[in-house]
């Protein structure tokens, strides 16, 4: 619980820093400096903190991250022990799906429910460019391979950039909506370790449906939001009927043009064991000092009690609307805190 009486129930947990791609609105293309092995949050540790979280603190959803949480080779192990302590909790994963293809039926198997996987282009060439590595095809199998596997529903996470990705837009609108997934936008963030973002070069929310409306009717979901970070919309072909069904589901995650930071429901956790109340948080509060010590449960929920206690009302990038020029991005960029 904040002091605006806003209620935690999402946990974002990241699993490393690391990560197989480099996207340029997120990494730069040398990596960044990684964290010390023995910084990062073992499997024992992690379990032990998702364990006091809905045991202690009503942590009702759990999303793994990173990072690629894929590199961590002791996923499967994790997932599966977490799982054995809370069988019903949610528990997803957001991931490039880099070698998802391999791993998909195990994931499912140790316990995960379903995933979300970041996918901002449909033309390897474009991927490329984005994210600095020749994977598409990779991607595509992983992608596969989940909504075999069982992990649907299975939600896509793209991020358009001007003049690189953005004539996709209805493109990937109708590629998942063939496929059945549910397409999210989300807008580039001032969260990149280059500093590339630009407030007038971003793609806005209006933008987005600005441009999927040149070929598809958007209405929006008669759905509850409950705390979603997704404004949902649903999606019919132009000419179909509007009281028939919809032809799939679309999100857009606003977070610069049209923030949702009143009924934000997320805690974090960095993957090495630091709470962020907020993705823009300028401060963090170390746990992995009371996990090495012997701190008791119910010391290391009382920190994180206290961390949460003190978020912030807004991430501040929108008090003077569009103009806000007095938005300090944070030192850790998006990898490094977990997306
Ligand atoms: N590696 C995993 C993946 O690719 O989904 C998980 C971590 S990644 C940081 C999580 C999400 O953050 C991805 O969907 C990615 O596109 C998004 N992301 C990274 N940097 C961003 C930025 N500057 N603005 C908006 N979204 C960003």
């Amino acid at each position: 619980m904040d002091t605006f009486g806003r209620q935690a129930t999402d946990m974002r947990l990241s699993l490393t820093d690391k990560c197989n791609l480099r996207c340029t609105y997120c990494m730069p293309a040398e990596g960044m400096d990684w964290l010390a092995r023995s910084d990062l949050m073992t499997a024992d540790e992690i379990v032990r903190l998702v364990n006091i979280g809905v045991d202690d603190l009503q942590v009702r959803e759990l999303r793994l991250t990173g990072g690629e949480p894929l590199v961590r080779m002791d996923l499967e192990d994790i997932l599966s022990r977490v799982r054995a302590a809370q069988p019903t909790l949610p528990i997803s994963l957001t991931t490039n799906a880099v070698g998802l293809d391999r791993r998909a039926a195990g994931l499912k198997a140790a316990g995960l429910t379903r995933l979300n996987v970041s996918l901002d282009s449909l033309h390897s060439e474009t991927f490329a460019r984005l994210t600095r590595r020749p994977f598409l095809e990779r991607v595509l199998r992983g992608v596969d391979a989940a909504a075999e596997a069982g992990l649907g529903p299975i939600k896509i996470n793209a991020v358009l950039l001007r003049g690189i990705n953005d004539h996709e837009a209805t493109d990937l609108v109708e590629w998942a909506v063939s496929k059945g997934y549910e397409l999210r936008f989300i807008e580039q963030m001032p969260l990149d370790a280059d500093h590339i973002w630009k407030r007038d070069n971003m793609i806005t929310a209006q933008a987005i449906r600005d441009r999927i409306e040149e070929r598809f009717v958007l209405t929006p979901d008669p759905r509850e939001r409950n705390g979603a970070p997704a404004d949902r919309w649903e999606v019919r072909r132009i000419g179909d009927p509007l009281l028939g069904p919809p032809a799939g589901v679309i999100g857009i995650i606003a977070s610069v043009t049209e923030p949702f930071c009143a009924d934000c429901r997320r805690t974090r956790i960095t993957a090495d064991g630091k709470i962020r109340s907020c993705l823009f948080s300028h401060d963090e509060v170390p746990l992995l000092n009371l996990l090495r010590t012997g701190a008791s449960d119910a010391e290391i929920a009382q920190r994180w009690r206290d961390a949460m206690w003190m978020k912030p009302k807004a991430h501040g990038m929108d008090h003077t609307g569009l103009g806000a020029d007095d938005y300090v991005q944070p030192d850790r960029s998006m990898s490094a805190i977990g997306g």
